[in-house]
């Protein structure tokens, strides 16, 4: 039975001779052509010989599984989906989103040669990092700054310049993780540095840090408790006092800022957080911070600071590996010139007008998307809700928020919110207590129709 079926099975020749085949091998590259053929036949082999199927599949079936695999495998893999969670700096949906002015800035850089590395005044070599140091100087008050690949690169980087072989006394509360894969103890071992850990979990005094400087420590670092706070009985060391201890032991105080906001925030509702011009203004050495978190920008890590530093950092050979290429800068100097003027950063920069949108406006929002929606098959309802910062900034901060809510009559939540993830463009949502939550603070309005069109046509 099972040979008699096998033997049955389409040999390679047959199908390559369909003319189905034959006009995807003549659109499709070749080679993915045959390759899924080769899958196709051997999964129904295998499905024959696990005694999964007793009827052989007919040659248009094969032909149909075999279209469907070259599509799937030649569509992209990276898509832009549809943020309907509510996490504004979404570190799994590519945290900050760009406006469209910067894109077309972006795209008209990247689409033809660049002055990248070429002065154009002198005709001679230039450098990467021109383009965007005055301005970060500017924005932040540095005395010099240097960008590359993220955060944890530059905090590596700053390390590894000041403390290879040396030691760098923490405060054991600062021994923070970041979204899994950022951890201090590890970026300081990759550094070449010796972690010194002082204080404990809840409290840490100066005099932790004075009693463990030797003629081998090589910085004093403070780490943003980003994705956490410490609350109760608790004491850590201001920033201004190890400044002080830095200078008089001469020895370099970094501070890794994580998100690094260049506005105050605490206009639009959220919690105090010293801005990097406040933090350059405590006479920090080292300071860096993320590029796409609250900045608002492309992934990067910045570095700002003394220049004497700033100098080191940018002749230390690992700066070459971790150098940012044409598209980070092109996208970072377009979204740093908003920042001279605060009302236009926070119009023309997503992540900051989703931080900054009133309720009113996103309720406002919120009814236009609901009259898209048909009511006819679920229950359609605005509910008030909550929005986060997200990206492990603000972890106790929540902003209220508009929500719509579907009770879905004929699929259960977990089923909907798997076919919006398998559209052309996912949507992805929330769900709570088994209904669907979009959160329409992350929606753009230009999504409002198809969000509305794909969901109508789902809960059908
Ligand atoms: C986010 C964060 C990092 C990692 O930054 P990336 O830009 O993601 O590399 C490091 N330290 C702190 C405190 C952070 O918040």
């Amino acid at each position: 039975m099972k040979n008699t079926l096998l033997r049955q099975l389409p040999k390679m020749d047959n199908l390559i001779s369909n003319s189905e085949i034959q006009e995807m091998i003549d659109e499709q590259p070749r080679k993915i052509v045959m390759r899924m053929i080769n899958e196709v036949l051997e999964e129904i082999r295998s499905k024959v010989l696990n005694n999964e199927i007793s009827e052989l599949t007919s040659e248009e079936d094969i032909v149909k599984l075999i279209k469907i695999k070259v599509e799937k495998y030649l569509n992209y893999s990276l898509k832009r989906v549809i943020n309907a969670t509510g996490v504004i700096i979404h570190t799994n949906l590519g945290r900050s989103v760009l406006n469209e002015e910067s894109n077309k800035h972006i795209s008209r850089i990247n689409s033809g040669y660049s002055n990248l590395e070429y002065d154009l005044f002198d005709g001679k070599r230039g450098l990467r990092y021109s383009h965007i140091e005055s301005i970060i100087n500017d924005l932040t008050g540095s005395e010099a700054a240097l960008v590359v690949n993220n955060n944890a690169a530059a905090v590596m980087l700053a390390l590894n310049t000041v403390a290879k072989n040396k030691e760098v006394i923490v405060s054991r509360g600062e021994l923070v993780e970041i979204g899994g894969s950022f951890r201090v103890p590890e970026v300081m071992e990759i550094s070449g540095g010796t972690l010194i850990e002082v204080g404990t979990t809840n409290k840490t005094h100066l005099k932790d840090f004075v009693n463990h400087i030797n003629e081998n420590t090589g910085a004093i670092l403070k780490v943003h408790t980003s994705n956490y706070k410490i609350l109760g009985f608790t004491q850590e060391v201001a920033i201004e006092d190890l400044v002080a201890l830095g200078e008089k032991k001469n020895i370099p105080v970094v501070m890794d800022l994580g998100s690094g906001t260049l506005l105050d925030l605490t206009k639009y509702g959220l919690s105090k957080e010293p801005t990097v011009l406040e933090q350059v203004q405590k006479g920090i050495d080292i300071i860096t911070f993320s590029g796409d978190k609250l900045l608002g920008g492309p992934q990067a890590g910045i570095i700002v600071g003394k220049k004497k530093y700033i100098d080191l950092i940018k002749k230390n050979q690992l700066t070459r590996a971790l150098r940012v290429d044409k598209m980070t800068i092109s996208a970072l100097e377009a979204t740093l010139r908003y920042y001279f003027d605060e009302n236009k950063a926070i119009e023309n920069i997503p992540t900051l007008k989703m931080i900054a949108e009133t309720y009113v406006s996103v309720n406002n929002r919120a009814h236009l998307l609901l009259k898209l929606l048909d009511n006819k098959y679920g229950e359609i309802q605005i509910i008030d809700g909550e929005s986060q910062v997200g990206g492990g900034t603000y972890p106790l901060d929540v902003i209220k928020s508009s929500l719509i809510e579907i009770t879905c009559s004929n699929k259960t939540a977990a089923q909907l919110s798997a076919a919006l993830r398998k559209l052309e463009t996912p949507i992805i949502v929330r769900i709570s207590e088994g209904k669907i939550l979009l959160d329409v603070r992350t929606l753009m309005n230009e999504d409002f129709e198809y969000i509305a069109a794909s969901i109508n046509e789902l809960l059908e």
